[in-house]
C-alpha cells in the first residue's frame, strides 16, 4: 500500500511465491489495507495493481481442498470472511480502480469487479473457471457481473467456465479500457484521476452494482430458463455446478448486493460438499503433485535428443509423430517397407488434420515429417539416446529385437518396451544391460491419450526410469511410474472391471442394460463397447495374460463375454461388429447399432437364464472389482500414491470426472460401505474379496487420501 500522486493509494498485490493469489490469507491482508485507507486522511482514490507479472488469481487447488475439508458452516464463513473484503474495497468512499496488468481469473476476476472501472493489458486474459472444479465463484463473482454486464453475458461467463481475451472482456463489458500491456498502470491511473474529478460517475457504477439487476422478473426467468436448458446440454454427467450457478444468479438477480452476496456463499458451500467438487479439486491436486515429482525425476535425467522407434505399425507410426512433433527427431525401422509406408501415411494424415485444423502451417508440418527417418536397418542406432521397441505382441520376436538392439546402440542407450501385456523383467532377459531397459507403455491412439506408463523392471535403474519420464514429458504426456507386474495397473484394474461385468453376464444380466447403467454412472461407455473400441481380440488376450498373473483374485473362462465374441471372428469396432455392429452414416461418422444376435451368442454362457439388475445394483458390481484391485495394487506399491493410481485411471481409461479415480471414489463411498458391500458380494467369487489392509483402513475409520 502506498501513496501515489493526487492523494491515490496504490494497493499492490506482490506475492513473493511469484503468482498473486487471492487466498484467505491474502484476503485477510486486503481486508487490513482497506481498513487503514477507510480512515485516512485525504485519499481520493484506490489503485489497484500486481507487481507480478499476473494480476490476480483465485486460490489454489491445494486450499480448496483443505477448504472442502471442512464442515459445510465453516466452508461458507470462510466464503463471507473473504468475500466481505472485497465488499469493503468496493465500499471505499471514493473510486476503486483496477489495473488488469496480466491474467485476473477466478479470484483476480471477482477482485476487479469490486473495484468501479476496469483497464486491462490487451495481452492478458480473464474469467471465472471455478465451475471447472465443481465449485462457483463465491467472492461476488455471481452477485456483480450480472450486474455489470448484461445478465447472458453474466451467465455465459460463470457457467461455462472459460477464459476469455482482453478483447472478449473489452467486447462484453466486463472491463472498461483494454490497452498496452507496457502502460496498463498509467491508463488506469487516468481512470482514476478522471474519476476522482467527477468527470466519470464512478457512483452510478456503484448503485447499479448495489441494486437488483435492472430485468423484469419475467425476463430474468427466461433468460435463465434457457441458459439451464444449454447447461444441461453440455455439463459433463454429475456435476452440478453450471446449472447450480444459474440458478445461483436466477434467484440472485431481484436481491440487493449483500443479499445475492450472502446467498452466494450458501450455494459455494453447497457445492463444496458434492462429490464432484471433492474429486474435480483432487484431481487438480494429484496432476501438481505428479507434475513436481515428474519434474524432479526428469531433472536428474539427460535430455533425450535422437530417438528412435522399431516397428512402424499402429503405435510405432504414432510414437513417431508424437517425438518429432515436439522437434526430438526420431528413426523408424521396420522389416517390411509396406509396413514403413502405412507408418508413415499415418504421419501424414495425423499432420493433414493439424494443418486443416490451423494448429500447424504446412512448412511446420513438412519441418515435423522431415524429423521421422524411415528405415529396413539399423543405421545411425549408435547416435540414438533412447530405443522404443513397438513390434508384435509375441515374447520370442520381442526377444530377438531387443537384443538386435540393444547390440545396435551406444553402450549408454535407454531401450524402452511399448509392451502392452509382457512383463518388463520377461523381456529383459537376452538384455547385457537390464538395467537400462525400461516400459514405455503408451496408449492408444497416442496422439489422444495423455497417459504414459513408466513401467519399472525390477533391474530397471533409477536414471533409467528418470530419463523415460524425462521423454514421455517432452512429448507432452502424463508420465505415471509403474512397477513390473502383470497389466501394470491400467489393463489390470480394467480386468478386474471386466470380469464384474462378465459375472453379471453369466448371472443373467442384458449387456446392453449393463452398458447404460455404467454410462449412467459417468463412463464415457459401458463396458461391452469399450471392449468393441479396445479390440475383442486384443482385450480377451489381455484377460488370460492378467488372470494367469492373479490367479487367487481373477479367473477367466472360456464363455467370458469378449472371448465368446472373440471366438465368433466379432472382433468390435476393428471388424464391424462386436457385441454391437458399426456402420458409417452418410456424414462419415461411425454409428453403433444392436447387432441382435449378440444375445444369443451370450445366452449359452446364461446357465440360470436372463435375470433383470437394478442400476445401482450394476454399479455395484461393476466398481467394486475396480476398487478392491485398486487398493491392491496401491498395497503392492504397484504405484507410488492414490494420486498416481486416479490420475492414471481417468487419463487412461476416461474414469467419470465427478468421482475421480477408484480410490477417491472409495474414500467417497467411505472404506466401512467398500467393505459391507465386498462382504455381500463376497459369494460370487474372490474378485469381491477386500485385502486385509483394507479391512484394517476400514476398521479404524481410514481413507487413501488423508486429509
Ligand atoms: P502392429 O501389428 O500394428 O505393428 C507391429 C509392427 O512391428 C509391424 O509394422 C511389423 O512389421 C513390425 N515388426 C515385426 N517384427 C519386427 C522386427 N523384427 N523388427 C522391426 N519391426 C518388426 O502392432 P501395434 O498395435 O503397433 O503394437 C505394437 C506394440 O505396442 C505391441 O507390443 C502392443 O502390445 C503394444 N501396444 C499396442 C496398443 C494398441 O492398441 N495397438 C496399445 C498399447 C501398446
Amino acid at each position: 500500500m502506498t501513496r501515489i500522486e493526487h492523494d491515490f493509494v496504490e494497493l499492490s498485490f506482490d506475492d513473493p511465491r511469484g503468482t498473486n493469489r487471492l487466498d484467505a490469507a491474502a484476503a485477510r491482508e486486503l481486508r487490513e489495507a482497506v481498513a487503514m485507507i477507510a480512515i485516512a486522511d485525504r485519499v481520493h482514490g484506490v489503485l489497484v495493481t500486481s507487481r507480478q507479472s499476473g494480476f490476480v488469481a483465485g486460490a489454489d487447488a491445494v486450499e480448496y481442498s483443505a477448504l472442502l475439508q471442512k464442515p459445510q458452516r465453516d466452508v461458507e464463513t470462510v466464503a463471507r470472511q473473504m468475500s466481505e473484503s472485497l465488499r469493503a474495497l468496493g465500499e471505499l468512499r471514493f473510486p476503486v480502480i483496477a489495473a488488469i496488468s496480466g491474467p485476473a481469473i477466478d479470484g483476480g476476476l471477482e477482485l476487479a469487479l469490486a473495484a468501479d472501472f476496469r483497464v486491462m493489458s490487451a495481452t492478458a486474459r480473464t474469467g471465472l473457471s471455478q465451475v471447472r472444479l465443481g465449485l462457483l465463484p463465491h467472492l461476488g463473482g455471481t452477485a456483480r457481473l450480472p450486474r455489470i454486464v448484461d445478465l447472458g453475458t453474466a451467465l455465459d461467463w460463470i457457467s461455462g467456465g472459460n477464459l476469455f481475451s482482453a478483447g472478449a472482456a473489452r467486447s462484453a463489458g466486463v472491463v472498461d479500457d483494454v490497452v498496452d500491456a507496457a502502460t496498463v498502470r498509467k491508463h488506469a491511473l487516468d481512470w482514476l484521476t478522471r474519476a476522482a474529478s467527477g468527470a466519470l460517475d464512478w457512483q452510478a457504477r456503484r448503485r447499479a452494482k448495489e441494486s437488483a439487476v435492472a430485468l423484469s422478473a419475467a425476463e430474468i426467468e427466461d433468460l435463465c430458463r434457457t441458459k439451464t436448458t444449454d447447461a444441461a446440454k453440455t455439463s459433463p454427467r454429475h456435476q452440478p455446478a453450471a446449472i447450480a450457478a444459474i440458478e445461483c444468479v436466477r434467484r440472485s438477480s431481484q436481491l440487493d448486493l449483500p443479499q445475492a452476496l450472502q446467498l452466494e456463499q450458501r450455494e459455494f458451500a453447497t457445492l463444496a460438499k458434492t462429490q464432484a467438487a471433492a474429486s474435480l479439486v483432487q484431481a487438480v491436486c494429484n496432476e501438481i503433485l505428479l507434475k513436481t515429482r515428474s519434474n524432479q525425476r526428469a531433472q536428474q535425467a539427460r535430455r533425450v535428443q535422437q530417438s528412435a522407434v522399431v516397428g512402424a505399425g499402429i503405435m510405432g507410426g504414432a510414437i513417431a509423430y508424437a517425438s518429432a512433433l515436439v522437434g526430438t527427431p526420431i528413426l523408424m525401422k521396420d522389416i517390411a517397407q509396406r509396413q514403413l509406408d502405412r507408418g508413415l501415411e499415418e504421419v501424414d494424415q495425423l499432420l493433414a488434420r493439424q494443418v486443416s485444423a490451423g494448429r500447424l502451417t504446412v512448412e511446420a508440418s513438412q519441418a515435423v515429417r522431415s524429423r521421422i527417418a524411415p528405415q529396413l536397418d539399423y543405421l545411425g542406432f549408435a547416435q540414438v539416446d533412447l530405443v522404443i521397441e513397438a513390434v508384435v505382441e509375441n515374447l520370442g520376436v520381442k526377444h530377438a529385437v531387443l537384443a538386435e538392439v540393444e547390440k545396435a546402440v551406444a553402450a549408454d542407450a535407454i531401450v524402452a518396451t511399448n509392451t502392452s501385456s509382457l512383463r518388463v523383467d520377461d523381456l529383459a532377459a537376452p538384455l547385457a544391460r537390464p538395467e537400462q531397459f525400461v516400459g514405455l507403455h503408451f496408449f492408444n491412439p497416442v496422439p489422444l491419450m495423455p497417459l504414459v506408463e513408466v513401467v519399472q523392471g525390477s533391474r530397471t535403474s533409477d536414471a533409467t526410469l528418470a530419463a523415460a519420464v524425462g521423454y514421455a514429458l517432452a512429448l507432452g504426456k502424463t508420465p505415471i511410474v509403474v512397477k513390473d507386474c502383470p497389466g501394470f495397473l491400467v489393463n489390470r484394474l480394467l480386468t478386474a472391471y471386466l470380469l464384474g461385468f462378465a459375472g453379471l453376464v453369466f448371472d443373467g444380466a442384458d449387456f446392453v442394460k449393463v452398458d447404460r447403467a455404467m454410462e449412467a454412472f459417468g463412463w464415457p461407455m459401458g463396458p461391452a463397447y469399450l471392449a468393441d473400441v479396445i479390440g475383442l481380440d486384443t482385450m480377451s488376450h489381455i484377460i488370460d495374460i492378467i488372470c494367469a498373473g492373479y490367479p487367487q483374485r481373477m479367473t477367466t473362462t472360456p464363455l467370458e463375454p469378449t472371448k465368446v465374441m472373440a471366438g465368433h471372428q466379432r472382433f468390435g469396432q476393428k471388424s464391424g461388429v462386436g457385441f454391437y455392429r458399426y456402420e458409417t452414416d452418410p456424414n462419415g461418422r461411425r454409428k453403433k447399432v444392436q447387432q441382435p444376435d449378440s444375445h444369443q451368442l451370450l445366452a449359452t454362457s446364461q446357465k440360470s437364464g436372463t435375470r433383470d439388475f437394478t442400476d445401482a445394483e450394476i454399479v455395484e458390481r461393476m466398481m467394486l472389482p475396480m476398487v478392491l484391485e485398486a487398493a491392491v495394487a496401491l498395497e503392492e506399491g504397484v504405484v507410488e500414491s492414490p494420486a498416481a493410481l486416479d490420475t492414471a485411471m481417468s487419463l487412461g481409461l476416461g474414469f467419470p470426472k465427478y468421482a475421480g479415480g477408484p480410490l477417491q471414489y472409495a474414500d467417497w463411498l467411505g472404506l466401512d460401505k467398500v467393505v459391507e458391500l465386498s462382504t455381500r458380494y463376497a459369494r460370487i467369487g474372490p474378485l469381491y474379496r477386500a485385502s486385509d489392509e483394507l479391512r484394517r483402513m476400514a476398521s479404524r475409520g481410514g481413507r487413501f487420501y488423508s486429509e
